[in-house]
């Protein structure tokens, strides 16, 4: 054959500009794509060989990438197939390709997507090269050695030439611009990202050691792959230090996982692939591009967004599929129903998965769950399938570090707490050394409190509730155990106390309430047990939600920004608070008492006044309304005085908020040391 000239056969005449242009973030892609096309031509030879339609020796098979700086070439050279002169003419000079310039303008951003997609792979040199040229050998009989070359105009040129080895050199003639994948350094860091698991090896440079206090190379050859990753074993080859080692190997300097799943599918699809689950505990960041997609071995990206749903992303490890169509843009992926059912898949394979640890291992599960558990809870949260399959294996824990299914904990509490209305009251908390004192009272009398202190906690009750019949979450500290599981219609607020009375105990224990920084406290009266304490705060359960929401939502920064708000139960049956009754019936009272006289009966007046002007009241009326409005604040001022006066000289009251102050945490500093000091006296 002479020397043959042509165009190459797209309908654009510059597509290596375009090219080059467009596909410019994305360059060192190239070497992914010749070392795979090198790959596919050695596999290839392989498969014919074992068909014997190849009946030579096959040889070593090794793709080898070289660097020469001084002629400037990078060159990929294998043993595989070859071309002939007609094969190159039919898959590199005819490009399949219409609209080129089109297209590339409306993917410019995907530039990964056209290059595989259209076969474009080979041309991807070009965006590193100023020249390249093919030496090929056919495997055929009688196959005669040829070199194509061009320049990145659509012209190239092709002849005969002697080429004493079969298979293929790529060789590029690097351009100025990208002189640095003449480094060896920058090509091992790139085949170390691409060609780490390639089934056939692929070397490049010398394996390096210490010498004389710096690395130097030796002349053993460098092999950069594992030909053999452990997901493409049979699972039941591997031993547990196999995924260990292959675990390690993927991600050095990390703790052992918890476990892992091996995924092996050949119908409707193909998919292999291992995900670990590593040790996430509370510090849940959202940690992506951990999991590794590879497409027959070779890798393709680690943002698998849309392939596996996404409360996977927390898992680490590969998935290897012929099938997702990965040189795609990624909205195109996302709706792309292969993907579709491979997100499906990989979700049932997992919650199956789970499930199997939790059936045939229980005391295992459960001493992994509390590192699991945010997993499984955010995977619940946001996959409506995989929540239905965990609904059997998440586990609730309780205060005494207990672990219960749904199942079993709803058989738990059922007879106990369910209230006068039939619904099931879950009683959690999410600080059990906050909430001890709140806690214990609960076990005491017989009640299961849940530990609900993780960090999807709150979002996962919300979900709790709505998927299991009759059943409310309270946390243990939202009220009185009383109101928290009301038994019966009679209610705690009935208390024995006349309005005088209430009034009286109201300001007695709001005016020794100490001022403590970010809470409010608003004093009510409950008829609790006699053996509960005198005073207790609870936080609002809605409220507290809000709040806690608001963290995590900056559309309601509203809510955080209020002080928490605690209500006072004064405990009308408990021991403490009778004498602090009787005590102020007895000395105080007395005092209060013309002053309440007169309050009612200057109310009494203004209601009179109100009643007999009707619809309108006269200028007149309106003056004595408001003088009398005034006398009767004054009365409460002098009533309020008389308050202090006498609770500066009583202790029982104050005590008893203290000691519920500090059951919550929120005895600290003055108030702190001025309870102690009481404490002391009154011992
Ligand atoms: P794709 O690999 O996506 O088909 P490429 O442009 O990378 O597209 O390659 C086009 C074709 O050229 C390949 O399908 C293959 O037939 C042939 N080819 C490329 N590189 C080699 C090689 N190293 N050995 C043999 N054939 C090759």
């Amino acid at each position: 054959m002479s020397k043959q000239q042509g165009t190459i056969g797209v309908t654009t005449e510059n597509i290596f500009p375009v090219i080059k242009k467009f596909l410019y973030s994305d360059h060192e892609i190239f070497l992914r794509e010749l070392v795979s096309n090198a790959i596919d031509a050695t596999q290839k030879l392989k498969t014919l060989s074992s068909f014997g339609e190849f009946k030579g020796e096959t040889g070593d098979l090794r793709v080898e990438v070289k660097i020469d700086k001084e002629n400037g070439t990078l060159t990929v050279s294998d043993h595989g197939i070859g071309m002939t002169a007609d094969d190159i003419d039919k898959y590199i000079n005819q490009i399949a390709f219409s609209g080129a310039e089109e297209f590339l303008a409306k993917y410019k951003d995907t530039a990964n997507s056209i290059i595989g997609h259209f076969g474009l792979g080979f041309y991807s040199a070009f965006m590193v090269a100023k020249k390249v040229e093919i030496r090929s050998l056919s495997y055929k009989d009688g196959a005669k050695g040829i070199k194509w070359e061009c320049d990145g105009s659509p012209v190239y040129s092709m002849e005969e030439i002697d080429k004493p080895t079969r298979g293929t050199d790529i060789v590029l003639y690097i351009d100025d611009e990208n002189r640095k994948f003449l480094e060896q350094g920058e090509i091992d860091m790139l085949l170390k990202k691409y060609c780490r698991f390639l089934p056939v090896p692929v070397v490049s440079g010398k394996e390096q050691e210490w010498k004389d206090g710096k690395m130097v190379d030796t002349d053993r050859d460098n092999v950069v792959n594992n030909t053999e990753p452990t997901w493409t074993k049979k699972p039941a080859e591997l031993t547990d230090k196999d995924y260990l080692n292959f675990y390690h190997e993927l991600y050095p300097g990390q703790e052992d996982p918890l476990f892992w799943i091996h995924l092996n599918v050949d119908y409707p699809f193909t998919l292999t692939g291992i995900l670990f689950f590593p040790k996430i505990r509370n510090n849940f960041e959202v940690t992506k591009n951990r999991i590794q997609l590879y497409c027959n071995q070779v890798y393709v990206t680690d943002s698998v967004e849309g392939v596996v749903p996404e409360f996977m992303m927390l898992l680490q490890g590969v998935i290897d599929s012929p099938d997702i169509p990965l040189n795609v843009s990624r909205s195109y992926l996302q709706a792309d129903s292969a993907v579709k059912k491979i997100s499906g898949y990989i979700t049932k394979k997992v919650a199956s998965r789970l499930e199997e640890i939790f059936k045939n291992d229980r005391p295992d599960f459960e001493k992994k769950w509390d590192d699991i558990k945010i997993f499984i809870e955010y995977g619940m949260l946001t996959d409506q399938k995989f929540c239905d399959s965990a609904m059997k294996f998440a586990l609730l824990k309780d205060t005494q570090e207990k672990y219960f299914t749904l199942d079993e904990y709803k058989a738990l509490v059922e007879g106990n707490q369910t209230d006068k209305d039939g619904n099931i009251v879950y009683l959690y908390s999410n600080d059990a050394t906050a909430q001890y004192p709140y806690i214990k009272e609960a076990v005491d009398r017989g009640y299961d409190v849940l530990l609900m202190d993780g960090q999807l906690d709150s979002h996962f009750i919300g979900l709790l509730e709505s998927k299991l019949e009759k059943t409310r979450f309270v946390r243990v500290d939202s009220g009185s155990l009383d109101n928290l599981i009301p038994k019966s219609d009679k209610s705690t607020e009935n208390v024995d106390l006349t309005p005088a009375e209430r009034d009286m105990l109201t300001a007695i224990f709001r005016q020794q309430t100490p001022k403590v920084e970010k809470a409010e406290f608003v004093v009510s009266f409950e008829a609790l047990n006699p053996d509960a304490n005198p005073v207790l705060l609870t936080q609002n359960e809605y409220m507290r939600r809000m709040k806690e929401m608001a963290t995590m939502n900056p559309g309601m920064a509203f809510y955080s920004e209020l002080p928490d708000s605690y209500n006072m139960i004064v405990n009308t049956r408990s021991s403490v608070v009778e004498r602090v009754r009787q005590e102020a019936n007895e000395k105080l009272m007395p005092i209060l008492r013309p002053m309440n006289e007169q309050i009612e009966s200057k109310n009494a007046e203004i209601e009179s006044i109100r009643k007999e002007a009707g619809e309108k009241t006269s200028e007149e009326q309106n003056k004595r309304i408001e003088r009398l409005n005034e006398e009767i604040t004054h009365e409460r001022h002098a009533y309020d005085k008389a308050v202090g006066e006498y609770v500066s000289g009583t202790k029982l009251a104050k005590q008893a908020i203290d000691l519920a102050l500090l059951a919550n945490g929120l005895l600290r500093g003055q108030n702190l040391s001025e309870f102690i000091h009481r404490s002391v006296e009154l011992l």
